[in-house]
C-alpha cells in the first residue's frame, strides 16, 4: 500500500496523470503470472488483497454452491482480466455491477466489466457459482477429493480451481474469510482460526479466518465427520486439530504425532525464529491417498501417513513448511527447493534432537546411498523440471545441500540463516538467487559454486568439493542408516501428491 504525500509542485503533475486515459489504452490482463513450470498458473494486471468466500456443500451430492467476494487492486489500466477457475458460474460482477464472462484454457474465467478499470485503483469482483467439483476435470484431473462423509481440497501445485476462483499462485497471497454451510452433524475444516459457528434449519455454518497472507494452494477445506480436540501452547496459540471419525486402527497413531504439534512449534522456533501464524493444528480427512502437504496453520495429513505408527517426524516436515513455503513463499514452482530442502532438513535437525542420529549422520547415509551412477544424481534441486518437482532427490540432495553449507561456513552463520531469512523474508515471496545473496551477506562468503554444484549440477559433487563439505564417500564403509532413517523415509509418500499426478498430470 502506497499512500502518495502530495506537496504543491508534485500535486500538479499528479492531476496531469488523473485525466483519465482514453479506452484504448486498456489493455486485457495476461492469462498467466508468468511461472515457468505452470504457465497457466495466475493472471496478470491486478494483485488480490483478500478473498471472502461464502459456501455451501452438501456431501450427498457433492453440489457446492458459493459466492466468492475478491478485493483487489488493479496494477495497469485494465479492459478485462482473468481468474483461474474451473467450476460453473452464473455471475459476474465488477464493483456491483455485472460483468460478461466466459471459460476460455484450461480453466480460465475470463471478465470484462462494463467499463475499463483505471491502474493503481481498489477492485471488488463477486463470483457466483455452483458445481460438482468431483466431476470437473482439467486435463482429466480434480483435485476435489470426495469422501465418505464430505469431501477434501487439499493439493499441490494447485486446488483452488476446483472450489474458488482466484489468481492461482503463490506471487499473489492473500487474507481469507472461508464460511461454510455443512448438513448438521458434519463439520467444515479450514485454516486459521474458528471465529464462529451457527446451526438453522438442519445446516451448520462454520467460519474460518487467515488473517495473514496466505498462498492459494496452501488454501484448504474438509468437510466431513471429525473428532476436534482444541488446546492452547505455552505461548498462547489456539491449538485446532481434526480426525475424521473413521481412521480405523490408524487413528491412534495419528493423534500421537499431531497431537505432538506445539511441541514440534517450540522445537522449530529455537532454528527458525518466532512461529509466523496466529493459529495452529492439522487435520487427517478419510482419503486414500499418501501424501500430506502444509496447507497454512493446519496442515493436511493422509491416514497412511500412520499407517505404521506415530510419525512426528512429517508433522515437523509440514510444521517447517509454516516458516519455508508458507510465511516466505517461492516466487516461482522452479525454487521448490526453498520449500522441500529445507521442511527435510528440519526432520534432521528433529532427529538430532531427538537423538536418533544427526544431521551429519543422516547426510553420510544419503551421500553414500547413491553412487554417482545413480539417476538420483540427475535431478537438480535448484531446478528439477516441473515433472521431477516432488522427486526424493529434491528433499534428500535438497537437505543434503543444506547441511554441506553449514559444513561450509559453520554453524554459527549457517544458524543464524535458517533464523534470520524467515524473518526478513516473513509473508512474502522469494527466489533461490536471493537466497544464495542472503547467504553470501551473513557468511561473507562467496557461495556461488558452492551452490552451482549441490543445486544446479545434475551430477554427484565428488572429490574436493565434496569433501570441502563433510562428505566424502566412504567405499570401505559406507555410512549406515541413523536410527531416524525409517520415519523420515516413510514420510516420503509426500513426494507422492496423489496418484493422478505422479501420472503425469503437469501443465
Ligand atoms: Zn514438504
Amino acid at each position: 500500500m502506497h499512500r502518495r504525500l502530495l506537496v504543491p509542485g508534485v500535486l500538479a503533475t499528479g492531476l496531469m496523470l488523473a485525466i483519465p486515459a482514453s479506452a484504448a489504452d486498456y489493455t486485457p490482463g495476461a492469462p498467466s503470472i508468468g511461472d515457468s513450470y505452470y504457465p497457466a498458473a495466475g493472471n496478470g494486471g491486478y494483485d488480490v488483497s483478500h478473498y471472502d468466500l461464502r459456501l455451501k456443500y452438501q456431501p450427498k451430492t457433492d453440489l457446492l454452491e458459493g459466492t466468492a467476494t475478491i478485493l483487489a487492486t488493479t496494477t495497469q489500466d485494465l479492459s478485462r482480466f482473468n481468474l483461474d477457475f474451473a467450476l460453473k458460474v452464473s455471475e459476474v460482477r465488477v464493483n456491483g455491477k455485472k460483468a460478461k464472462f466466459k471459460k476460455t484454457g484450461e480453466q480460465e474465467l475470463q471478465i470484462t466489466p462494463a467499463a475499463g478499470l483505471p491502474k493503481d485503483t481498489p477492485v471488488t469482483v463477486v463470483v457466483r457459482y455452483a458445481d460438482k467439483p468431483s466431476t470437473v476435470k482439467v486435463n482429466d484431473w480434480t483435485s476435489w477429493v470426495r469422501t465418505p462423509d464430505g469431501a477434501v481440497a487439499a493439493q499441490e501445485p494447485e486446488s483452488a480451481a476446483w472450489w474458488y476462483p482466484s489468481n492461482d499462485h503463490p506471487l499473489d497471497k492473500a487474507t481469507y474469510d472461508i464460511s461454510v454451510s455443512v448438513p448438521e452433524g458434519s463439520q467444515a475444516i479450514s485454516n486459521g482460526t474458528l471465529q464462529s459457528t451457527s446451526s438453522k434449519l438442519g445446516w451448520t455454518r462454520y467460519s474460518w479466518r487467515s488473517s495473514k497472507p496466505q498462498a492459494t494452494y496452501l488454501t484448504t477445506l474438509a468437510v466431513g465427520k471429525f473428532d476436534v480436540t482444541t488446546d492452547t501452547t505455552a505461548s498462547g496459540l489456539p491449538v485446532v486439530n481434526a480426525y475424521s471419525k473413521d481412521l480405523g486402527e490408524n487413528g491412534g497413531a495419528a493423534r500421537a504425532s499431531i497431537e505432538r504439534s506445539g511441541e514440534a512449534v517450540e522445537f522449530l522456533e529455537t532454528v527458525f525464529g518466532p512461529y509466523p501464524f496466529n493459529a495452529l493444528g492439522g487435520y487427517v480427512p478419510n482419503v486414500t491417498s499418501g501424501f500430506a502437504l502444509e496447507t497454512q496453520t493446519r496442515p493436511f495429513y493422509s491416514p497412511k501417513q500412520f499407517a505404521k505408527g506415530a510419525n512426528v517426524s512429517v508433522v515437523v516436515h509440514e510444521l517447517a513448511h509454516q516458516w519455508y513455503g508458507d510465511s516466505v513463499s517461492l516466487g516461482d514452482w522452479a525454487d521448490i527447493w526453498l520449500n522441500e530442502g529445507f521442511a527435510s532438513y528440519a526432520q534432521w535437525l528433529w532427529s538430532e534432537h531427538e537423538g536418533e542420529g544427526t544431521a551429519q549422520e543422516l547426510a553420510d547415509y544419503i551421500y553414500d546411498s547413491y553412487p554417482a551412477d545413480d539417476p538420483f544424481w540427475t535431478v537438480k534441486p535448484g531446478n528439477p523440471g516441473a515433472d521431477k518437482q516432488f522427486d526424493g532427490a529434491v528433499y534428500d540432495r535438497g537437505a543434503l545441500t543444506l547441511q554441506a553449507l553449514r559444513n561450509e561456513i559453520g554453524d554459527k552463520a549457517f544458524f543464524e540463516i535458517l533464523k534470520g531469512w524467515p524473518t526478513e523474508r516473513a509473508h512474502g515471496n522469494a527466489r533461490i538467487p536471493e537466497f544464495v545473496a542472503y547467504a553470501e551477506k551473513v557468511s561473507g562468503k562467496d557461495l556461488g559454486s558452492f551452490f552451482d554444484t549441490w543445486l544446479f549440477q545434475p551430477q554427484k559433487p565428488a572429490g574436493a568439493t565434496a569433501k570441502a563439505a563433510g562428505l566424502a564417500a566412504r567405499a570401505e564403509a559406507p555410512a549406515k542408516a541413523p536410527k531416524s532413517w525409517k520415519k523420515i523415509a516413510d514420510t516420503h509418500d509426500i513426494h507422492d501428491h496423489g496418484d493422478a499426478h505422479t501420472d503425469g498430470r503437469r501443465h
